[in-house]
């Protein structure tokens, strides 16, 4: 990979200026990346303006939605097809098959178009057609399964993994349990944000759906700063963790349910098991709460974003408040509202979650749909 440059006379005049660490951004470029698989990571940080003039805070948002599949999860996708070839499990012309509904599948498809593998998806039929149309039109075989719990063998994980094992040189990826997942952020997301900020970062938040990046980059950000990061779980309701953290380590069965799609989680995944202790604490955000900030997000900061990236930026909001002003919080904007927008700007569909009342007065004009 080619290293970030900075050009000297833009740096120049940045300190001249009395730059601080988040106008840095101008001065750099990155120079020609060898295929696909290079272009992804290296986001921009994010300083959401408005949100830290608020909070007397730098709250920082990592810009996961710029990866060419749109997702933060194009690192895991990466990391864990590298893994396999690591590994001796895949060989060229081989097959990659995943139980995955969401942006995985899509980073998988670019990943394996570019390094010329097969794809293979499984998922519960009750996704919307829309999903299986993309990952079929970016080359991968999607099989659409009954949508059946985790523990009958029918369920689009199994199923995806006894396709693997069926064929030859073929590898079922498992991103919930595969720590190939988790080391994509300690080898790539935590040093971009710890070079990002030269260091100087706070705290550091964010939801959980493999747990790779929350464990990842809370392992990186506590092994480069001795510890002094604090790092929190932001739980959506129908989630778990929150609760297995404050009470030091039970599970709960899971009740309830959240519109952010991608995160909530009914167990300890491997991914999570050795960094969860790790972590200073865990807040849970309502729904009411992120579907709020994705339209202050949008009419404050221009910015564009699903709900777990919402969620994840009022996490960071209500842990600078808790902090108090001066610190710098740092969260993941996981990915864009573009897969979701005829749900989350659509009248009919704020009323059917009981969430219109959330959109406040003077956001009202983004309710388009
Ligand atoms: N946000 C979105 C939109 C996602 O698709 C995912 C992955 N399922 C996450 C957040 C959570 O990422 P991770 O799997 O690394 O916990």
């Amino acid at each position: 990979r080619q290293s970030v440059r900075r050009f000297g006379t833009t740096a120049l005049r940045a300190s001249q200026e009395g730059s601080t660490l988040y106008n840095t951004r101008v001065s750099t470029v990155q120079g020609v990346v060898n295929g696909l698989t290079e272009a992804i990571g290296n986001t921009p940080l994010i300083r959401l303006k408005k949100l830290s003039e608020q909070t007397g805070c730098n709250v920082l948002g990592k810009a996961e939605f710029q990866n060419p599949g749109g997702s933060v999860k194009d690192r895991a996708a990466l990391f864990v097809v590298k893994d396999a070839e690591e590994k001796g499990l895949l060989h060229p012309g081989g097959t990659v098959v995943e139980g995955t509904a969401g942006n995985t599948g899509i980073g998988l498809a670019h990943v394996c178009r570019s390094k010329g593998y097969k794809l293979v998806i499984y998922m519960p039929n009750t996704q919307s057609q829309g999903k299986i149309d993309l990952l079929r039109l970016l080359g991968a075989e999607v099989y659409p399964v009954p949508a059946v719990a985790f523990d009958n063998p029918q369920n689009y994980n199994h199923q995806a993994k006894r396709h693997a094992e069926a064929l030859d040189n073929a590898v079922w990826t498992n991103q919930f349990d595969n720590i190939a997942n988790r080391l994509a952020h300690i080898e790539t997301t935590g040093p971009e944000l710890w070079a990002q900020t030269g260091g100087k970062i706070d705290a550091f938040t964010c939801s959980t759906g493999t747990g790779g990046t929350l464990a990842g980059i809370t392992r990186y950000l506590k092994t480069a700063s001795d510890g002094r990061v604090k790092c929190f779980l932001a739980d959506p309701p129908g989630s778990v963790l929150h609760s297995y953290i404050q009470s030091g380590g039970k599970l709960i069965d899971r009740t309830g349910s959240s519109i952010t799609e991608g995160i909530g989680q009914g167990r300890v995944t491997e991914n999570l098991k050795p960094d969860i202790d790790l972590l200073d604490g865990s807040l849970t955000i309502s729904d009411e709460k992120s579907i709020e900030m994705v339209y202050r997000c949008l009419d404050e900061e221009g910015l564009y974003l699903g709900a777990s990236s919402a969620l994840n930026v009022v996490a960071a909001k209500e842990v600078a408040e808790k902090m108090g002003k001066g610190n710098t919080v740092v969260t993941i904007l996981c990915d864009g509202a573009y897969r979701y927008a005829d749900r989350l700007f659509s009248n009919t569909w704020l009323e059917s979650k009981n969430l219109r009342s959330a959109i406040p007065k003077h956001l009202e004009k983004y309710i388009v749909l």
